[in-house]
């Protein structure tokens, strides 16, 4: 693995500062050593045993060292040959927010900048200074702005944090957010993509070009709204007074052999991406567009449903219909595509008991059912056109009870086969006008679950994060469902408690595909195995990712392909993922991998 070296890693330059351990050398080998000799359950350590040893090592005689410090402390010592041990096992052990990599893979998320908006929604924020829809002060977009939206910097900068504060990064799933990304011209899309695999080539091969990367030529920082004018005419103006009337710039744009390029490096690259995922509007895609986002690399879209009633849609000016939302679906299931799908309650003319019918139909209709589920009840935003609505008393945030009711009743409707990732968009509290201001409210709705004698039975109330598994009590179960364009199945190896250690889905399509590369073809659309993220080639014992329940699944899914006749499977696998499936048989299609079925 090359990655930077355990010294320069150690010394990374991040959002943390510097710091020099050899001016600490003595307390932060007490330290290491300390926390090396603790029994090794394979978790992150007691809290109030670290605070212990960190309190009889003070720094500077007073304060605590960071997690970062511990770690880029421990990485120069073991570079200077103080230490001899395992530096990725003692990073584990004292990581900040475990739970971020607890489910196998470290999600890297890049926001793309400012940029006009084909959608017109009355609930979406309107900061200027952002890429639609988000807001400068969410965690994300502050990070994107002090990176000046660049995807390189964005990229690099955010890999040096993880590997400072001690999560691996040798498997990378990157997200990128921002507007509507099929909106966004092709050759924007292709230097995007490209440069987050040059972050991901170079941050694992300890090379470091963020030098290189041209100065702002755009800076939204001054930004500010303008009465009478929309985000789209301020933005697009701004962007073509800096840019000689252009709306990107001329480094802003690159060809398809130059992505394929670094592509290929980034298949045994220290960092991999793993997962690539792009948020778009159903109405924005098509055919042609699910093979060129593919081309892209990307395995996972997420996708605005917002409601799947044409009556809430049209109120709140989404600019497209449900029939939209049914077509973007078939097209993408179609690709093999993993879908991350986003519904949204309390919208603009929709009631507690609208909401309710509304979510019935996202997993009763065989067309919707998606993988994945953000659900974010409306909020209402200074910024957002949803203000003169409010203002006139023509839409009100639900009170408590009746977002508790929607909230409630919607988990415990989520089948075992979809995961719902988020419950609240994660925005301040200070930039919510009025309604709900609890960010922990899927904590609340799951409790209040629990008190009526239900359960949540999606995968991330199941799935095994750090704990210790006993692999004679796994049991490999399969869920069959319909899609729109056929059947499912959805593997899962669980537990006697039906906790989720690895799950594949499976696609077998029994209408024609769009794409002359999967005719015939079962497409296996995911494989993932539970476990801390891993080094890659680092064996773990005390974890699942590295003891075969990948191939497996893969297996499983062999066995049922065939059994349904099918000549061939497909998968839609990641850059990163290509010589895994090489080695299980796989063969080089233009844009999947196949194996024959005999
Ligand atoms: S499409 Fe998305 S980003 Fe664009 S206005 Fe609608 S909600 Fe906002």
């Amino acid at each position: 693995m090359a990655l930077h070296s355990s010294r320069e890693a150690g010394l990374d330059s991040t959002e943390h500062g510097r710091f020099e351990p050899e001016k600490h050398r003595k307390n932060l080998l007490a330290i290491v050593q300390e926390i090396e000799a603790l029994p090794n359950t394979g978790a992150v350590v007691d809290p109030s045993l670290m605070e212990g040893i960190l309190r009889r090592y003070p720094r500077d005689g007073r304060g605590f060292y960071s997690r970062a410090q511990l770690i880029a402390g421990a990485r120069y010592l073991a570079a200077e040959g103080a230490l001899d041990f395992d530096e990725e096992r003692f990073a584990s052990r004292v990581r900040m927010r475990p739970v971020r990599t607890q489910s196998g893979v470290t999600p890297l998320t890049v926001l793309t900048k400012p940029y006009p908006c084909p959608g017109r929604c009355v609930f979406c924020p309107n900061d200027v200074r952002m890429p639609k829809s988000y807001l400068a002060d969410e965690p994300g977009a502050q990070r994107a702005a002090l990176n000046r939206f660049d995807p390189y910097l964005q990229t690099w900068n955010r890999l040096a944090t993880y590997r400072a504060i001690g999560h691996p990064v040798s498997k990378v799933e990157m997200i990128v957010l921002g507007g509507t990304w099929s909106s966004h011209p092709e050759s924007y899309q292709i230097w995007f993509v490209k440069r987050c695999f040059d972050a991901l080539n170079d941050y694992g091969a300890g090379r470091d070009h963020r030098s290189e990367v041209p100065g702002d030529s755009v800076d939204f920082g001054g930004l500010v709204p303008q009465e009478g004018r929309n985000y789209n005419e301020i933005v697009g103006e701004h962007l073509r007074g800096r840019l000689g009337g252009e709306m990107l710039g001329s480094e802003e744009s690159a060809e398809w052999s130059e992505l394929e390029r670094v592509q290929q490096e980034n298949e045994t690259a220290a960092c991999r991406s793993v997962g690539l995922v792009v948020e778009t509007r159903p109405d924005h895609l098509s055919v042609e567009e699910v093979e060129r986002i593919r081309r892209l690399g990307c395995t996972k879209v997420q996708i605005g449903y917002q409601s799947l009633s044409d009556k809430i849609l049209a109120a709140n000016k989404r600019g497209h219909d449900v029939a939209a939302t049914r077509r973007a679906m078939t097209w993408l299931r179609a690709g093999g595509f993993k879908i991350h799908a986003h519904w949204m309650p309390n919208l603009l003319g929709a009631t507690p008991e609208s909401d309710r019918a509304d979510f019935e139909r996202l997993f009763g209709d065989a067309d919707f059912r998606p993988d994945e589920l953000k659900i974010y009840p409306c909020s209402l935003i200074e910024t957002a056109e949803l203000m003169d609505y409010h203002r006139r008393g023509e839409w009100r945030p639900y009170d408590h009870g009746e977002l508790l009711e929607v909230v409630t009743t919607s988990l415990a409707r989520v089948p075992r086969y979809c995961r719902v990732t988020r419950v609240i968009r994660d925005i301040s509290s200070d930039d919510i006008v009025e309604g709900n201001k609890l960010t922990n409210f899927r904590q609340i709705a799951e409790q209040e679950l629990e008190r009526r004698g239900g359960h949540c039975q999606d995968i991330r109330a199941r799935e095994i994060r750090a704990e210790q598994i006993d692999e004679d009590s796994l049991v490999l179960k399969e869920t069959r469902y319909r899609t729109g364009i056929g059947d499912e199945s959805f593997f899962e190896f669980v537990d006697s408690a039906d906790r989720i250690a690895g799950f594949a889905r499976l696609s077998l399509p029994t209408r024609i595909a769009d794409l002359k590369e999967l005719q015939g073809s079962a497409i296996l659309r995911e494989v993932h195995v539970y476990g801390v993220a891993t080094e890659l080639g680092v064996r773990s014992v005390e974890r699942t990712q590295h003891r075969g329940f990948g191939g497996k699944l893969v297996d499983a899914a062999k066995q049922r392909a065939q059994h349904e006749g099918f000549g061939s499977l497909a998968v839609i696998s990641a850059v990163g993922t290509r010589n895994w499936y090489r080695r299980l048989g796989f063969e080089d299609g233009k844009l999947y991998q196949h194996l024959a079925l005999s």
